[in-house]
């Protein structure tokens, strides 16, 4: 594991057993510790009163309740999105977000969804996403991972609310860091842990066809995005330098598999960037590509950064939308400010270089989201326009 000292919020709870049962402690002692952990939502050991002294004494020599540091908060206009900047001991920074949905748009129930981060940076270098233009740092381990989610549970504790979902869409490919990813989504869905709902969870990766082809092996029930965002291989290896050898027939091959497999339909991710792969007749490719698999599609109109990369204009937006509907492709656009700060990942963290960071800050931002960033390590130019 990465973290210094082992993170309680990174073992599963059968381990938990093990290690109390090393402690002299009977079984129902994990079940007290795992309670206080993710239904009190305990910062520390010490708030785990019903266990003796002794056995809170050893589990907090032994393990760490709380690995992550707040150092920022921006909060949107609407308050409904938040995004934090937490600091792992080591001093790696990584970004996770809040989104909340209040009833009348989630159909009748709130919901409030967690994108998580699972590495520091990320290797695939995708030219429009901040954090594909960092570089890799490192995996984060398991318990860097659910503590993003307890980290936000707390907050929305204070005001009554519960993590309802969780998206792995934040920093880094979740696929290229399978196992820490894999543990993090059971001990997030284990009744004994965190216990969210295996179909409230979401995995979304850049095209790990090998990752994809193990996670429906698990015998799970989360949901898969794949990140597509261009229906020929030319255009996709230009926008996502790393999907190399696997070109689009292979990735939608591995779609069709997990959806046989798991009987979970999987979504497609398609960042819209105006010239490159937001035209008539791109929308029309990506139609015959895509029309009777039963995959829907989510258009994600790209927010900028550092790279010049813009988002195609609504009415743009809205036309491809339409040749996909019209084509019998079922389609969403992201495009209410807030919903999309998920999509701009390692944008915060690309500002926050840029800046003194204010302890325990909170900041409101403007509009979409869309605050360039203001260092990337290798700045890109887009490529000329597509003619429509
Ligand atoms: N590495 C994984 C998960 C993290 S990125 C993946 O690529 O799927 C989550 C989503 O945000 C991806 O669909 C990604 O393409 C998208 N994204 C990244 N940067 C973006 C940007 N600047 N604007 C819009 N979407 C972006
Ligand atoms: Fe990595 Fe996903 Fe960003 Fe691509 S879009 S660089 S895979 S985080």
């Amino acid at each position: 594991m990465n973290e210094a000292k082992s993170s309680l919020l990174g073992l599963l709870p059968a381990e938990l057993d093990t290690l109390v049962g090393e402690f002299g402690a009977p079984r129902y002692r994990a079940d007290q510790v795992l309670h206080a952990a993710y239904r009190e939502l305990a910062g520390g050991f010490e708030e785990m009163r019903l266990l003796p002294a002794g056995l809170r004494k050893e589990l907090g020599e032994r393990l760490t309740l709380s690995p992550a540091r707040e150092v920022r908060r921006v909060v949107s206009d609407d308050g409904l999105t938040t995004k934090l900047l937490l600091e792992m001991p080591d001093g790696t920074l990584i970004e996770t977000v809040l989104m909340e949905y209040p009833p009348s748009r989630a159909g009748g129930r709130r919901r409030s969804t967690v994108c998580v981060s699972t590495q520091a940076g990320c290797a695939m270098g995708c030219v429009f996403c901040a954090t594909g233009q960092m570089g890799f740092e490192r995996n984060l381990g398991a318990g860097e991972i659910v503590a993003q989610v307890v980290h936000l549970a707390r907050l929305l504790r204070a005001r009554g609310e519960h993590v309802t979902n969780v998206v792995f869409m934040g920093m880094g490919e979740p696929l290229a860091n399978y196992a820490a990813t894999m543990r993090a989504v059971r001990i997030l869905t284990d009744p004994r842990a965190f216990g969210l709902g295996q179909r409230h969870v979401t995995i979304s990766t850049v095209g790990v066809i090998r990752g994809i082809d193990r996670l429906a092996e698990e015998g799970l029930q989360v949901g898969l995005a794949i990140s597509l965002h261009a229906p020929n291989d030319a255009l996709r290896r230009r926008l996502v330098p790393t999907a190399g050898p696997h070109s689009v027939r292979e990735l939608m091959a591995a779609a069709k598999r997990y959806f046989e497999r798991t009987g979970r339909r999987v979504t497609f991710e398609y960042a819209l960037i105006a010239g490159e792969n937001d035209s008539d007749e791109t929308a029309r490719e990506l139609v015959r590509l895509v029309r009777g698999s039963g995959a829907h599609v989510n258009l994600i109109p790209v927010n900028p950064t550092a790279g010049g990369f813009r988002r195609p204009s609504r009415q743009r937006v809205l036309a491809f939308e339409r040749i996909l509907r019209e084509g019998g492709v079922n389609c969403t656009v992201r495009v209410e400010k807030g919903t999309e700060i998920s999509a701009a990942c390692g944008q915060l963290r690309t500002d926050a270089a840029a800046e003194v960071i204010g302890e325990g800050e909170v900041e409101v931002m403007e509009g979409a989201f869309a605050r360039p960033s203001a260092r990337a390590k290798r700045p890109l130019s887009p490529a000329p326009s597509q003619s429509r």
